[in-house]
C-alpha cells in the first residue's frame, strides 16, 4: 500500500468516524427528544384508566434510566394489552350510556306533551346513537337532554295537574316542584343529590352513571350501579327550599302543641328559617314527625270528648227532627218552611266545615251552626204547640157544638116522628085514623097489584049510636068507642090493619085474606061486640056493629072498593043491622 493510499484510508477512516460521531449525536438527540415526547405523552394520558395508568408510570421510569432496551421489552407488550382493554372498556361504556340515553328518550316519549316538545325529542332519540360514539358531543347531547327533559315533564305537569293539592297536603308541604316554573332553574348543573332523598318526580333508571362521570367513560366506579337520573326533571332544591320552608312554617304554626313541646318546636323553627339545604331536610322532617306524634298523642283524647259530645248533640239534632217531621207532616207550608230553615242552616254548616283550618275553628263553627239548628227547631217545636193548642181548643168547641146539635137533632126527629104518630093516630082509641089508613091502603094496594093474591076492606059502624050519646053522654059513648077499638084490634092478625075512620067508623085492611076467610072473621068480631058485657048504670047494655066486605078484584082503585064496602054496609044497615054484607 502506498502512502497516498493510507493517506486516503486515514482520510476516509476519521470523515466516516466524524460521520459516525453525528448520526450518534442526531441519534441520542432523537432519543432524547423520543424520551421527553414519551414521558410527556404518558404524563397526559394519565387519569383514563387506572391499568393504563400504571403502565405509564412504569415506561417514564424505564425512560429515566441509561439502560431501557430490557425495560421496554417487558413493558411495551404488557402496554399494548392494557390500552387494548381500556379501549374495550371505552366502547361498552358508550353502548351502556347510548342505551341508557335511549331508555330515558322513551320513557319521556311515553308521557303526554304536546307536538313541539315531542318532535325534538323524536329527532333526539334518532340521532343518539351516531353522535354518543363521539365522547366530545356527549356533554351537548346531555345538555340538549336535559333541556327536553324539562320540557317535556313540565308540559306533563301541566296536563296532569288537574286536582289541586287538598288541605292535608298544602299543610304537610307536599306540593310538587315540578309544579314550579322550571324556567327559574339555574343552567349551572344540578346540586348533588343523595340517592335516598331524590325528588318524588325524579325519573329513576337502571344502569345509567352519573353525568360527571359521562365524560370520563373508561374508569371504572364505585358508583356504576347509581340508579339516578343525571339532570334532574325539577328545579334543584335551592329553587324550592323557599316553598319548603314556608310550607314546614306554616306546619309547625298550624301545630297546636304541649308546652313541653314547645322548645322543641321553636328549636325547629329556627332550624329550618336558618336556610335549610337539602342534607338537612331529612332530619328536620324526621323530628316535625315526632312533634306531629306528641300533638296527636295530646289531642287524641280532646278530640274523642268533642267527637262524643258532637255525636250527642247530633243525637239530638235527628230526634227533634224526626219529631218536627211528623209535626208538620199535615202542614205543607209549615213543612215547607221548616225544610228551608234547616237546609240554609245545613248549608251552612257544611261551609264552617269546608272553611274550617284547625280543630278549633272546627269545633267553633260546627257547634255555632248546631246551635243555629236547635235554635230553629225549638221554634218551630214552639210555633206547632201553640198551633196544636189552637187547633186543640178549636175542635173541643166544634165537638160540643156537633154533641148539641146531634141532641137536638134527635129531639127534633123525636118529636117529628111523635108529631108523625100523632098525626096517624086516632087520640080517643090509640088506633090509626084515616090519614094512616089512605097511607097503608095505598101500600096494600101497591103490593097487591105487584104480587096479586087476595085483598079485602071492610067498613064496620056502630048501630045506632047516637042513641047512646044521647042517652048516656059523650064521655060514655067514648068509652064504648075505646072498648070496641080494643076489642076489634085485639082479634086482628099481625098483617091485618084497623082504623078509626070517623065518628063510630072503623075501617080493616085483610090482606092475603080469602073472601070466606074475611068473612069468618068480621062474622067473629061483629059477634065479639055483640057479646061484650056493657053495663050502664047498673043495667047491661047491648051494641051491635054492622059491616060491609069487598074483595078487591083485577083492575080495582082502592076509591072503588070501598065504594062497594060501604053500599054493603049500607045493605046491612037496611037489613036490620048487626050483621054483615059482602059485596
Ligand atoms: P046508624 O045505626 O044508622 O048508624 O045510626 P047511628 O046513630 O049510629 O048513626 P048516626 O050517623 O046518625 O049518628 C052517629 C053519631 O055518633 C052522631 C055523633 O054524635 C056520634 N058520634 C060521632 N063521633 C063521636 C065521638 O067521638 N064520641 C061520641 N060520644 N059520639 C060520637
Ligand atoms: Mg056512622
Ligand atoms: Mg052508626
Amino acid at each position: 500500500m502506498s502512502r497516498d493510499d493510507s493517506q486516503r484510508w486515514k482520510t476516509r477512516y476519521l470523515e466516516n468516524l466524524e460521520q459516525q460521531e453525528r448520526i450518534e449525536r442526531r441519534w441520542k438527540s432523537r432519543l432524547d427528544l423520543l424520551r421527553r415526547g414519551l414521558v410527556r405523552s404518558s404524563l397526559a394520558a394519565e387519569g383514563s384508566d387506572k391499568a393504563v395508568d400504571q403502565c405509564m408510570q412504569e415506561l417514564r421510569e424505564i425512560l429515566r434510566r441509561e439502560e431501557m432496551d430490557a425495560g421496554l421489552a417487558r413493558l411495551i407488550p404488557r402496554l399494548e394489552q392494557t390500552v387494548l382493554d381500556s379501549e374495550r372498556r371505552r366502547q361498552q361504556s358508550i353502548r351502556q350510556t347510548v342505551e341508557a340515553l335511549a331508555r330515558i328518550t322513551q320513557q319521556l316519549l311515553a308521557l303526554d306533551m304536546p307536538n313541539d316538545v315531542r318532535t325534538p325529542l323524536k329527532r333526539f332519540a334518532r340521532d343518539i346513537e351516531a353522535r354518543a360514539s363521539q365522547i366530545r358531543e356527549m356533554p351537548a347531547l346531555l345538555e340538549e337532554l336535559s333541556d327536553l327533559q324539562d320540557k317535556a315533564l313540565e308540559s306533563f305537569s301541566e296536563s296532569s295537574a288537574t286536582q289541586k293539592p287538598g288541605l292535608l297536603q298544602r299543610i304537610l308541604g307536599r306540593e310538587q316542584p315540578a309544579a314550579q316554573p322550571t324556567e327559574n332553574a339555574p343552567a349551572t348543573p344540578p346540586e348533588p343529590i343523595e340517592p335516598a332523598a331524590a325528588p318524588q318526580n325524579a325519573i329513576l333508571l337502571d344502569c345509567l352513571p352519573l353525568s360527571a362521570e359521562l365524560f370520563q367513560p373508561a374508569e371504572p366506579s364505585a358508583r356504576e350501579d347509581v340508579c339516578v337520573l343525571a339532570s334532574m326533571p325539577e328545579p334543584p332544591y335551592s329553587s324550592v327550599a323557599p316553598h319548603i320552608e314556608a310550607s314546614l312554617l306554616r306546619l309547625l304554626d298550624q301545630m297546636q302543641l304541649p308546652i313541653a313541646q314547645q322548645a322543641q318546636a321553636d328549636a325547629l323553627r329556627s332550624r329550618i328559617q336558618d336556610s335549610l339545604n337539602w342534607y338537612e331536610l331529612v332530619p328536620v322532617l324526621d323530628d316535625l314527625a315526632v312533634l306531629v306524634l306528641s300533638l296527636n298523642d295530646g289531642s287524641q283524647r280532646e278530640f274523642e270528648g268533642y267527637l262524643k259530645r258532637l255525636n250527642e248533640r247530633l243525637s239530638a239534632f235527628l230526634g227533634s227532627l224526626e219529631e218536627m217531621h211528623q209535626g208538620h207532616a199535615d202542614s205543607a207550608a209549615g213543612a215547607r218552611n221548616l225544610d228551608e230553615h234547616l237546609r240554609e242552616q245545613v248549608s251552612d254548616l257544611q261551609d264552617s266545615v269546608l272553611q274550617a283550618t284547625d280543630l278549633e275553628a272546627l269545633k267553633l263553627g260546627v257547634e255555632g251552626r248546631l246551635e243555629g239548628l236547635l235554635d230553629t227547631l225549638e221554634r218551630f217545636r214552639r210555633e206547632r204547640e201553640n198551633r196544636e193548642q189552637e187547633v186543640a181548643e178549636r175542635l173541643q168547641e166544634l165537638m160540643a157544638r156537633v154533641s148539641s146539635m146531634e141532641e137536638e137533632a134527635r129531639e127534633f126527629q123525636a118529636s117529628i116522628e111523635d108529631q108523625r104518630v100523632k098525626a096517624l093516630t086516632d087520640p080517643l082509641t090509640g088506633l090509626p085514623n084515616r090519614a094512616a089508613l089512605d097511607e097503608r091502603l095505598e101500600l096494600e094496594v101497591e103490593r097487591w097489584r105487584r104480587y096479586g093474591g087476595d085483598l079485602l076492606l071492610a067498613v064496620l059502624d056502630v048501630d045506632h049510636f047516637k042513641r047512646i050519646n044521647d042517652e048516656f053522654g059523650h064521655l060514655a059513648g067514648d068509652k064504648v068507642l075505646k072498648i070496641i077499638a080494643a076489642e076489634l084490634a085485639k082479634r086482628l092478625r099481625r098483617t091485618d090493619f084497623i082504623a078509626r075512620y070517623g065518628g063510630e067508623e072503623f075501617v080493616m085492611l085483610l090482606p092475603s085474606t080469602s073472601l070466606e076467610n074475611g068473612q069468618q072473621l068480621l062474622e067473629a068480631l061483629r059477634n065479639a061486640i055483640a057479646d061484650c058485657p056493657f053495663h050502664f048504670r047498673g043495667k047491661p047494655l047491648a051494641i051491635t056493629c054492622s059491616a060491609g066486605l069487598a074483595q078487591f078484584a083485577p083492575g080495582d082503585r082502592s076509591e072503588t072498593v070501598f065504594e062497594r064496602a060501604d053500599q054493603a054496609l049500607y045493605r046491612a044497615k037496611r037489613s036490620g043491622r048487626n050483621r054483615l054484607e059482602t059485596v
